[in-house]
């Protein structure tokens, strides 16, 4: 489709995005009168409206019948972390049995790391990103020295070529094939925090198993923003957190795949805590663990209610547009904010900055970073003070996140404008 860098043009795009009435369902930050040109969803999505409701209702229930609640409840908090199932199994392409809505995404890394983290003398690396997400490094990190191992033994890191910004696959392929035998983990951000690069994981999936591998992704910018087939890809295990695409609030819980054939595998180990247990005899409080088959055997405590019902509200919305439509609109509505910025570099030749993001659609998702060279946090702070919330990292990263449920073809117009405007100062 031919693009035009003008406001009119970015409203036409608007009224025919059949996703514009769900802006409604979510309350922008406000900038002099206006809601922001709020593109931070990659870090913490907005506010559903429906939020207060939900969190009401749950309280109300909890003074209306108190510990009742767990069966008297509207949604009786002993299942409420069931009712996720079906809805989360959809949005990361998994069987509903394979899914389950629990913790923060750190430490599940850990829970899933002691399932599928077991070195032995012959079998003890791991395959990482360099400058991974400080969390999973530290988690990485931590849990090699709980083996008594020594990180820099064990941890190989992949890094982009002299050069250029992401990972090439090829070199994913031949860094899991010449550690080879010594391999016992895979574990990478399925999209990557900084670049927004999406990584193949189907085949690098397939290679890390081919060499007896586990592969786990950490899909904290993944989930509900590109399509997964964690389930047809055969991945072993992945997880995300739900307050980025997904909306659910800051902190909110976070969710899991196991692979079905771990989940039908009572003898894997883990680490294990009541709600894990076989639903039938959990209240006979017996000795011995006897896990539930499925992903919901690695929960250890009952749910926690007053984060999951935002969470709720959230899904449920994700749930009634799908991945499907929601990813149509996220390719246009990126590929016109990457127009729009490159109408701003092709007026202003000396102005340095470039997307280090992939430029094809399949690998990227509705993340665009810009490595500005110069005076960037300058160029930051002047898109803040018009009413453009971002996000800069160090050293000289601004990330934006067009989000298809919310943001308009207009926020990408204004943001060019700002841009313009700032480079113009
Ligand atoms: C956001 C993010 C996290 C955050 O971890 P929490 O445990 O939710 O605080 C971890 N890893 C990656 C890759 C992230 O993008």
């Amino acid at each position: 489709m031919d693009f035009r860098w003008d406001k009119n043009f970015a409203k036409e795009l608007d009224s025919s995005d059949e996703l514009r009435a769900y802006r409604e369902d979510f309350i922008f930050p406000q900038h002099d009168g206006n809601n922001c040109v709020y593109f931070t969803g990659n870090s913490l999505g907005l506010q559903p409206k429906g939020a207060k409701a939900a969190l009401q209702q749950e309280l109300d229930d909890w003074g209306k019948y108190g510990v009742e609640g767990h069966f008297e409840a509207k949604n009786p908090w002993f299942s409420y972390h069931e009712m996720f199932a079906d809805p989360l199994s959809k949005i990361v392409g998994a069987k509903p049995s394979e899914v389950v809505a629990m913790n923060g995404l750190t430490t599940n890394l850990h829970l899933m790391m002691v399932s599928f983290y077991r070195p032995t003398k012959e079998r003890f690396k791991i395959i990482c990103e360099g400058k991974a997400f400080p969390s999973d490094q530290y988690a990485l990190e931590t849990q090699v020295i709980h083996h008594g191992l020594n990180p820099n033994e064990v941890l190989v890191e992949l890094d982009p070529r002299k050069g250029e910004h992401t990972i090439r696959t090829e070199d994913v392929v031949a860094t899991i094939k010449e550690v080879g035998d010594e391999l016992a983990l895979v574990m990478i951000g399925g999209v990557n925090y900084y670049t927004g690069q999406v990584f193949d994981m189907k085949t690098i999936t397939k290679a890390g198993q081919e060499q007896g591998a586990y592969v786990g992704w950490d899909l904290a910018h993944g989930a509900g923003n590109i399509p997964l087939e964690l389930h047809e890809w055969n991945v072993d295990f992945a997880c995300w957190c739900s307050y980025k695409y997904l909306n659910s609030g800051p902190g909110s819980i976070s969710g899991v795949f196991v692979n079905e054939r771990h989940c039908n595998n009572p003898d894997l180990p883990r680490f294990a805590g009541w709600w894990g247990h076989d639903k039938e005899t959990r209240f006979l409080m017996e000795k011995g663990f006897n896990p539930i088959r499925s992903a919901e055997s690695w929960q250890l405590s009952n749910a926690p209610v007053l984060a999951m019902a935002v969470h709720k509200v959230a899904i449920d919305l994700h749930s009634k547009i799908g991945m499907k439509a929601l990813r149509k609109k996220s390719l246009k509505l990126t590929s016109y904010l990457e127009f729009c910025i490159q109408q701003v570099s092709d007026r202003h030749p000396n102005a340095t900055f470039e997307i280090i993001t992939p430029s094809n659609p399949n690998e990227r998702g509705a993340q665009l970073s810009i490595l500005v060279h110069g005076k960037g946090k300058q160029l930051f702070d002047y898109l803040t003070k018009n009413g453009v919330i971002a996000d800069w990292r160090e050293p000289n990263v601004i990330r934006i996140a067009p989000v298809p449920i919310y943001n308009s073809f207009e926020d990408c117009y204004r943001f060019s404008e700002v841009l313009n405007s700032a480079v113009e100062s």
